[in-house]
Formats: C-alpha cells, sequence, structure tokens
C-alpha cells in the first residue's frame, strides 16, 4: 500500500475535480468495508486509522483534531502521513483560542511536520451550529458553551492571513457544520450551511485545500428504517449529499456490467 500525504491527495483531487472524504473508524470492520468501497470506485482514501489489506489503494494516514503540538508529534512518529493541528481550540479541545495562539501552534506544527515530509491541516473558525450558536461534542472533542456567530464562520481576509503565516497544506473552516447526526433541525439553507463561505475563501486561496468538517448526513431512509424497527431517532438534517459526477456513475456502470458477467 502506498503511503501517500494529504498534500499529493488532495492535490490529485484538486487536478481531477473531485473531492475526497475523511472517515473516523473505531475498528477493523469498518476499515474493511471503507477500503472495498474505494477499491470499487478506484479512488484514493483518507482514513484516520488502518490495517493494511489492500496494497493497490493509495492511502493518506491522517490523525484528525490535534489538540496540541506533542499529539500531532506522536502520530509523526507512528507513521502517519498527514496531521490536523487544530488550533481553533486549545489543548483542552473545548475552549475557543484565539487568533494569534492558533497561528503560532499551528505554524510550529507545519515546521516539524514538514521537516519530515508530513501534510498539515489547520483549522480557522469554530465548528458550531448557526442555529443555535454552540459546538457538538465528538469523542470529548468540540467547543462548549455559546460561540459568537462571527466565531463560527471563517473570515475570508483572515484565511488568506492563516494560510499565509502558517504553510498549512490544508485549512478546516467553519461555515455551519458540526460533528455527530444533529447538524440541522430543517432542510439546510444559506442562512445555516453558508456555502457562500467556501465560495470566498476558494476564490481568494485557489491553490489552498479546503476541509469540511462535519459533512456527513444520516440519509433519509435509514432515519426512516431505524425507527421503523423499534429506534428512537428524531428527525436530523445533515449536509445534502451531491450528485452522483458524470465520472462515478461511468464507473458505477461499468462496475454492474462486470458483476452481471
Ligand atoms: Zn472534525
Amino acid at each position: 500500500m502506498a503511503r501517500i500525504t494529504l498534500r499529493q491527495l488532495l492535490d490529485h483531487a484538486a487536478e481531477h475535480g473531485y473531492g475526497v472524504p475523511a472517515f473516523n473508524i473505531n475498528n477493523m470492520e469498518q476499515g474493511l468495508a471503507i477500503m472495498e468501497a474505494a477499491a470499487a470506485v478506484d479512488a484514493p482514501k483518507m482514513i484516520d486509522a488502518l490495517e493494511q489489506m489492500y496494497p493497490q489503494i493509495p492511502l493518506c494516514l491522517h490523525q484528525d483534531h490535534g489538540n496540541e503540538e506533542a499529539t500531532c508529534a506522536t502520530a509523526l512518529q507512528h507513521g502517519f502521513t498527514s496531521v490536523m493541528m487544530d488550533g481553533s481550540l486549545k489543548a483542552d479541545a473545548k475552549t475557543a483560542a484565539d487568533y494569534a495562539y492558533n497561528v503560532d501552534i499551528t505554524r510550529r506544527v507545519v515546521e516539524m511536520a514538514h521537516w519530515i515530509g508530513a501534510s498539515v491541516e489547520g483549522e480557522l473558525g469554530v465548528l458550531g451550529s448557526l442555529e443555535h450558536g454552540g459546538g457538538e461534542q465528538e469523542d470529548g472533542h468540540g467547543v462548549e458553551g455559546e460561540v459568537s456567530h462571527d466565531q463560527l464562520l471563517t473570515d475570508p481576509d483572515q484565511a488568506v492571513d492563516f494560510v499565509r503565516a502558517t504553510k498549512v497544506d490544508a485549512l478546516a473552516i467553519a461555515m455551519g457544520t458540526s460533528h455527530g447526526a444533529y447538524k440541522f433541525s430543517r432542510k439546510p439553507d444559506g442562512d445555516i450551511l453558508a456555502m457562500r463561505v467556501v465560495e470566498e475563501i476558494h476564490r481568494r486561496l485557489p491553490n489552498t485545500h479546503l476541509v469540511m468538517h462535519g459533512s456527513s448526513s444520516v440519509p433519509q431512509p435509514l432515519q426512516d428504517a431505524f425507527n421503523r424497527f423499534g429506534g428512537e431517532m428524531p428527525q436530523t438534517w445533515g449536509v445534502p449529499r451531491p450528485r452522483p459526477s458524470a465520472r462515478s456513475q461511468r464507473k458505477q456502470e461499468a462496475n454492474s456490467i462486470r458483476a452481471n458477467s
């Protein structure tokens, strides 16, 4: 299996016009399912831990939401090809950090990682809901208490300054998404899922890869099935799934033809 960095993975994606999902996994079965899906669509994948069984799939081993330099250094020591330094929060992963703190710690992690050829993702802005002004905890990580509307939307001017100052390979931005199943209490529109922020930052930083955290959804048919069979899941909306591209549709058709023959 070729271990590649986040920079290599996202450069290829940008050149060929596709997005890359990052999966957090908790066990071997989830890792195997992701690698099977990656093999089926012939796509490189970024996941957060994996055993090696698919030598033909380029893999970026990426540490998600590093809370401080030592966490990132440990991941790099263990062979991760990419780390995220989330300096939007302080080391307790709960308290919103100020801009100077974020720049300083992210810049130091970038220096360290680039010495050994690994990539770094930074984060600017605080992940949280534009509906109720709070964050969502994921494995103990996430802002606590209310944060201002401004903090929940990454400032495009500040993003330009941040990327110049830190030299991150990829930038996670805040635009109304959050971790977990409960992102939106209604079908998202521009007020609660601020796609304009992505467009504006991309316009100013066309050569910086942007990362959307909390990009998942629980599809309606799965919510319905879960509740039909005894579950009690309140209605929720996530980030809508894009229509499949012509390329992936062709690939799926080719796979189904192969499977049927
Ligand atoms: Zn995240």
